[in-house]
């Protein structure tokens, strides 16, 4: 059996390439992974308007390959890297992605910076670029598979005049995944996606005042899925914005009920980081209102804080447009990508809403707990209710309350159940502290 490196045992003793050194890393990255365990490669074909010249090393072909980099490196994160394979092509490696939509949002950003002609002197260079995405798992990509099947994106992308295309074609998915696939497609064509609801509990009051709506797979469907399963994979194979047009029809259908039978004033939805990134988004929520002959302050939209810091002035821009329509916005899963707190002053949210896996550890960790209390802090600086998610005992319950924090939810309270049962537990929540 070979030994030694992928990458080393391809280029023989050689220097290091660059390209030598991107496949050695990525190789590592697909062994051990940092984060999260999704992982994006990108090929990048430019088309550039000096083609001829730069196959010849020219000095000025060889400055405008340095002003390439620069740019598309500025948009990448701390983490990503990449490299030019040839002068015409450039490889880029998005390590522990917060989602496999991240990937697509990190080629329009690229699209955009090579829009500008590229300049090195007196010679001046247009791209026309394309991209191919693959995206994986990472314990089930190799990196000559996802090299492949980057490129083959890419000569798709070329072909349909696109920006961009991802590898979404079931190759090198194993059966298992295309069964999840059809699946999901198949509950999605039939309505079958249930919504489940979770209170929200008002710690001064203690009243529900508002629920989260969180989709549920059907019982007797298999395989059975979890929600972040079903999310992932209609964000990764083109099937997000139905799914999400399923839960704002079902939700307003029930919504009726629920205000009738509880005077629930919201109830709060989730979008998904690609749906953030598409400019018809408040358009399309509006439809669904239309359709129901709703306004818009009973819907409040939560928007993951990994999906933001994306494209931080595309989401700031996008969330003006949907507060501008009447929607409340929350950010959801804060504190896991710190780097947005410098923006929160800038964002045009009501609530802030503590991921919960800072929650869980809080009763028997310090840094948790002092992260929990600085979050809480400077949401409250902003003006922002804070919520936590995720408590589920007594004890984490009373040092939130002690922290100041607005609003909990979490199975300590209650778990996510059906419109129905809502309004049983509602009216019995609230009669038992009237003492009834
Ligand atoms: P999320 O939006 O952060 O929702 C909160 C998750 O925490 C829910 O998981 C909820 O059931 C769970 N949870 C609440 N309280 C507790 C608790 O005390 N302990 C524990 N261990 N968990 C608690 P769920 O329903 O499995 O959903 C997971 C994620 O899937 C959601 O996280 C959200 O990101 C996504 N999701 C669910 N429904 C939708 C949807 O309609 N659209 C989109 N885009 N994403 C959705
Ligand atoms: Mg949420
Ligand atoms: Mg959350």
């Amino acid at each position: 059996m070979a030994t030694g490196s992928f990458a080393a045992r391809l280029f023989g003793g050689r220097p290091a390439s660059p390209t030598q050194t991107l496949l050695g890393r990525l190789e590592r990255d697909l062994q051990v992974p940092r984060g999260t365990t999704t992982l994006a490669v990108l090929i990048l074909s430019l088309a550039r308007s000096d083609a001829i010249d730069a196959t010849l090393e020219l000095p000025e072909s060889m400055l405008i390959n340095t002003v390439l980099l620069e740019r598309i490196g500025n948009t990448l994160r701390a983490d990503d890297y990449l490299a030019l394979a040839t002068p015409d092509e450039i490889w880029i490696v998005l390590p522990a992605l917060a989602s496999a939509t991240i990937a697509h949002l990190a080629a329009t950003h690229i699209g955009r910076v090579l829009e500008a002609p590229l300049q090195a002197g007196t010679l001046t260079v247009t791209v026309n670029p394309c991209i191919g995405i693959a995206v994986t798992s990472v314990s089930q990509g190799t990196p000559l598979g996802l090299l492949h099947a980057a490129s083959e994106a890419r000569k798709r992308a070329r072909s349909l005049s696109r920006l961009f295309f991802v590898a979404t074609e079931t190759e090198g998915l194993d059966l298992h995944s295309k069964d999840l696939i059809n699946a999901v497609a198949g509950a999605l064509a039939q309505n079958r996606l249930t919504i489940a609801y979770q209170p929200k509990v008002d710690m001064a009051t203690q009243r529900v005042l508002s629920v989260e709506a969180l989709i549920r797979w059907p019982a007797d469907l298999t395989p059975v899925m979890s929600p972040m399963v079903v999310v992932e994979i209609a964000e990764r194979f083109g099937m997000i914005e139905e799914l999400t047009r399923h839960v704002l029809h079902t939700v307003l259908r029930e919504y009726t009920t629920l205000l009738t039978a509880t005077g629930l004033p919201r109830i709060w939805i989730n979008l998904s980081a690609g749906m953030l990134a598409d400019p018809d988004l408040p358009d399309f929520l509006q439809q669904g209102l239309d359709i129901w002959s709703t306004g818009a302050g009973v819907i409040g939209l939560e928007i993951t804080e990994s999906a933001v810091i994306a494209d931080i002035e595309q989401s700031i821009e996008m969330m003006h447009a949907l507060t501008g329509r009447g929607f409340e916005l929350a950010i959801d899963d804060f504190g896991t990508g710190y780097s947005s707190l410098a923006y929160l002053r800038r964002f045009p949210i009501s609530e802030l809403k503590i991921d919960k896996i800072f929650v869980k550890h809080m009763s028997s960790s310090a840094p948790d707990t002092q992260l929990v209390r600085t979050i809480i802090d400077l949401a409250h600086n902003f003006k922002l209710k804070v919520i936590a998610e995720g408590v589920e005992d007594a004890t984490t319950l009373d040092l939130l309350a002690q922290m100041g924090c607005d609003q909990i939810q979490g199975y300590v309270y209650a778990k996510p159940m059906p419109a129905a049962e809502l309004v049983r537990w509602i009216a019995s929540f609230h009669g038992e502290l009237a003492g009834n």
